[in-house]
Formats: structure tokens, C-alpha cells, sequence
């Protein structure tokens, strides 16, 4: 009996292991509100988080910063070519160390700029360390096509939740056009390099085609650039 109780029980335990989530929007969906929402959570019920971000986001250095005025430092940063389960497995321990608590959960912010490594050391992390990970990020960047990050998230995450926010039509925007001094810009650098002010729009798909002229994805193909951009397709007008 008491052999059946204990396999009943870890079938129990096995079933609430930790899952990696990956929770994605356009630019201003409020991802960075929402993590810091999530921390205020656990923390109001007194459990411990860590809060992290890749190194290569500079708004804010060290900081989570919420358009809603909102800021709070991050417990550690991720370098691009950093071993992100032991840099997790370090600061989990110094923080478990000062507060005597178990760490309930990791939060990152701009997941998109994580390497696919380093995603996959979310889910390690997840389920090797039983510590739920909520990962943040943008989908796809100013030419539609997924951040690496992203991408490997949408792959491995065991929950996807998207974050909304409306485009200027008041459709939903699922796609980030980036303007460089007031002009939209489709070509370039997948992380902005341009001198100028850059912003990112959020768009809807309809409007990113107009304000493109038709192309989805200027890095795929010379075919998609020569008919859209020299003969617009009557189809998209
Ligand atoms: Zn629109």
C-alpha cells in the first residue's frame, strides 16, 4: 500500500513539473507591464523571483522599464554567448541563500534577443529545475521574420500567450514597422543601426503592406522587391 502511495504521489509531482511560457506581442503590447505584473504577483504571495535580460537591450541597462512609468532592476543580465543555465543556477543560489526561500520563478524580458541556446536552457531550467520561466518578447522584427529567440521560444515553450495591442486602424497590429527620422524604412539591420531617431510602429497587416508597398519580407528573394516595388500587384491596392 504504502509502495502505491508513494508511485501515486510521484505521478502527482511528475504531472506539476515547472513549464516554460512564452508570452509575445508587437511592440507596445505591454510585455514589460505584464512581467512586472507577474513578479508583483508571486511576490504578494510571498514567494521569490528573478528577473533577467539579455545584455544586448540597452533601454533601460540593467532595468525592466514599463511604459506605464514602472521600473525595476533586473537580478541579472544574459551575455549573448552566456551559459544562461548556470548563470540561472548562481543567482538562484545567492538569492535562495540571503532569503532562506526557494526561488518560484524566473521572468525574462526581450527573450527574443536570447540565442536559440539559451532558450533552450529556459526549458533545462524548467524541467531539470523544476522553476517555471515566463519569457517576454517581440515575435518577428521590422521585416516580419522571426527574432532566432523567438523563434526557438515558438518551437519548445510548453504555453504561448500573445499579448495584444491595436494598430492605428484599430485592428489588432502583429507587425513592428520601423520608421527612421518619420520615413519607414524596410530594409537594414535587424537590431537598428541607423544614425536618426528610430521608433517602431505596431501595424496591423493590412497597413504594414500599404506602408511597404505590398512586401512582407525584404530579406527573402529578389523576386518579392522587383514586382512589388517596380509594378505594384493590382491585388494590393
Ligand atoms: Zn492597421
Amino acid at each position: 500500500m504504502l509502495d502505491a502511495a508513494i508511485r501515486a504521489r510521484e505521478r502527482t509531482v511528475d504531472r506539476r513539473m515547472a513549464k516554460l511560457y512564452f508570452r509575445y506581442g508587437a511592440m507596445n503590447s505591454g510585455k514589460s507591464t505584464a512581467l512586472l505584473q507577474a513578479a508583483y504577483n508571486y511576490e504578494e504571495r510571498g514567494q521569490r523571483v528573478l528577473l533577467a535580460k539579455p545584455a544586448i537591450d540597452s533601454k533601460g541597462e540593467a532595468s525592466i522599464v514599463s511604459r506605464l512609468g514602472v521600473t525595476r532592476a533586473v537580478d541579472f543580465t544574459v551575455p549573448a554567448d552566456g551559459d544562461l543555465a548556470e548563470i540561472f543556477r548562481r543567482a538562484r543560489a545567492r538569492l535562495e541563500r540571503e532569503s532562506g526561500r526557494p526561488v518560484s520563478c524566473l521572468l525574462i524580458d526581450e527573450a527574443q534577443f536570447l540565442s536559440e541556446t539559451q532558450v533552450d536552457d529556459l526549458l533545462r531550467i524548467a524541467l531539470e529545475q523544476d522553476v517555471p520561466v515566463l519569457a517576454y518578447g517581440i515575435r518577428t522584427d521590422f521585416q516580419t521574420i522571426a527574432f532566432p529567440g523567438s523563434r526557438r521560444l515558438l518551437e519548445v515553450a510548453h504555453s504561448l500567450e500573445e499579448l495584444k495591442t491595436i494598430c492605428r486602424c484599430g485592428r489588432k497590429a502583429v507587425f513592428n514597422a520601423r520608421s527612421v527620422d518619420g520615413r519607414f524604412v524596410f530594409d537594414g539591420d535587424q537590431v537598428a543601426i541607423e544614425q536618426g531617431e528610430v521608433v517602431y510602429e505596431s501595424l496591423c497587416g493590412q497597413c504594414y503592406l500599404e506602408e511597404s508597398g505590398g512586401v512582407l519580407n525584404h530579406r527573402r528573394g529578389p523576386v518579392l522587391d522587383v514586382s512589388y516595388a517596380d509594378a505594384p500587384d493590382a491585388d494590393f491596392t
